[in-house]
């Protein structure tokens, strides 16, 4: 029996308070309203931004409870009204930075910053409502995705339909990590062949800045970061020399000029801390050097000298890699799997959903040499599907909406088919 038009109830992984942890709670998923689309996740992963989330006061606000997540991908289980670029059993990637298509930056060939985006300050879909409840509450959305449900609701805007092949336990990287950090080098530095670059933290952001340094022709990457342990993950995706900047007695701007003459051409601020952005800044060459903040900085005031601009340097923001959403999205997949790009060394581990909380101290403490960790449980999909009013319809139900979508799984060979859900973070 189809899921369609019927509350879905699954697993999520809830932050009920400000600081607090995730707490995997049984939630119902209400049927997606007009121009929505509800997706079944398979892949998810914990960035950087919502480690910030948990722990940065800065960034903390009202909305709680709450379902975290904005790096992921899944299968399309229903569309609401309208809905017309996107149909049940589709493979998508689901997008913090949405494209509606019709906004000034939108139509503007080289911006990609959707006013829609704006959507997800108020944590609700656009008709001011929660599609999640627990425990009888509402529970607020986050990123216009809230990936960390077994099942979540968007906008079909926020929604990138890619090719049927491509395997999302992989893929769902361009999601957000990679094609930030890929693109903020090449979409947004614009780095050139032969240039000479520093990358300032060594995520799973900095690392895909590494490769798109290493793709747009750089013939200097200079990895820093405060943790040896994520230089060999570094040097394997592009990295040409690694330094730490506790080794030194100087600030990390005057050895990046010992090591390199007159500065490096490009640098990447990917940690989100005021002063990297600054020492950032000033390791690039006087004449022309541009810096990119991707690091996310958001009610802190940075403390730049304004004498570091005279001669030329220039500052730059940068979100989702200079990437349009929707186009960006389909188009990294489809490099994906024309392997004209290789997201697997960003991946080495798996656990499932219950352990996301063992995923976020891994994150805190960095001691690994891996990058990513992806989770892959067998997770019994929507325990039941609540008719409006009526009684649930057991497993039954979601068993065959998965054979209508049995195509889109079949290069899910990894998961376990068909109750698969995968989830990812980086080290
Ligand atoms: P991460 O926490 O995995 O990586 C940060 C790295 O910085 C770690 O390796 C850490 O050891 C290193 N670090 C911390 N302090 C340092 C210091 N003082 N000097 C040198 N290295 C230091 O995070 P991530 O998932 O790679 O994300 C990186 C940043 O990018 C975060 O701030 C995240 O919010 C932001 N982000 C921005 C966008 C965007 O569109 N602009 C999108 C995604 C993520
Ligand atoms: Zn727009």
């Amino acid at each position: 029996m189809s899921t369609t038009g019927k509350v879905i109830r699954c697993k999520a992984a809830i932050v009920w308070k400000p600081g607090g942890s995730f707490s995997i709670e049984e939630v119902e998923v209400a049927p997606p309203k007009a121009k929505e689309v509800r997706i079944k996740m398979v892949a998810t992963a914990l960035c950087g931004t919502e480690m910030k989330m948990l722990k940065d006061k800065n960034l903390q606000h009202q909305h709680y409870p709450i379902i975290m997540g904005h790096e992921g991908a899944g299968i399309v289980e229903s569309v609401g009204e309208g809905v017309s670029t996107v149909k049940a059993g589709d493979k998508v990637i689901a997008l913090f930075l949405p494209q509606c298509g019709e906004c000034t930056s939108c139509l503007n060939s080289a911006d990609n910053f959707c006013i829609k985006l704006k959507q997800a300050e108020t944590h609700l879909m656009s008709d001011g409502t929660s599609r999640f409840t627990c425990k009888g509450k509402p529970v607020y959305h986050f990123g216009n995705t809230s990936t960390f449900s077994e099942y979540t609701v968007m906008d079909e805007i926020s929604v990138a339909k890619i090719d049927a092949a491509a395997p999302l336990e992989k893929v769902f990287l361009v999601s957000c990590g990679f094609s930030t950090g890929y693109g903020g080098a090449i979409n947004t530095a614009k780095v050139t062949p032969g240039s000479t670059c520093a990358v300032f933290g060594l995520g799973g952001v900095g690392l895909s800045v590494i490769m798109g340094c290493k793709a747009a022709g750089a013939t200097r990457i200079i990895a820093v970061d405060i943790n040896k342990d994520k230089f060999e993950k570094a040097k394997e995706v592009g990295a040409t020399e690694c330094i730490n900047p506790q080794d030194y007695e100087k600030p990390i701007q005057e050895v990046l000029f010992d090591l390199t003459g007159d500065g490096v051409d490009f640098s990447f601020e990917v940690i989100g801390n005021p002063e990297t952005v600054a020492a950032a800044l000033a390791s690039c060459r006087e004449s022309h050097g541009v810096c990119v903040i991707i690091g996310l900085i958001i009610g802190v005031q940075l403390n730049i000298s304004g004498h570091l601009f005279f001669s030329g340097r220039s500052l730059k923001g940068s979100v989702y890699g200079g990437w349009k959403g929707r186009d960006g999205a389909s188009k990294l997949v489809s490099d994906y799997m024309a392997k004209k790009i290789n997201l697997d060394a960003l991946i080495t581990h798996s656990l499932n959903l219950d352990k996301i909380n063992e995923a976020v101290e891994l994150m805190k403490t960095g001691k690994w040499q891996v990058t990513h960790t992806i989770f892959m449980s067998e997770y019994l999909g929507p325990r039941e599907m609540v008719c409006g009013g009526g009684g649930g319809q057991g497993s039954h139900g979601w068993r065959s909406h998965i054979q209508a979508a049995e195509g889109s799984f079949r290069n899910l060979q990894k998961i376990s088919f068909p109750y698969a859900f995968c989830f990812i973070t980086t080290l």
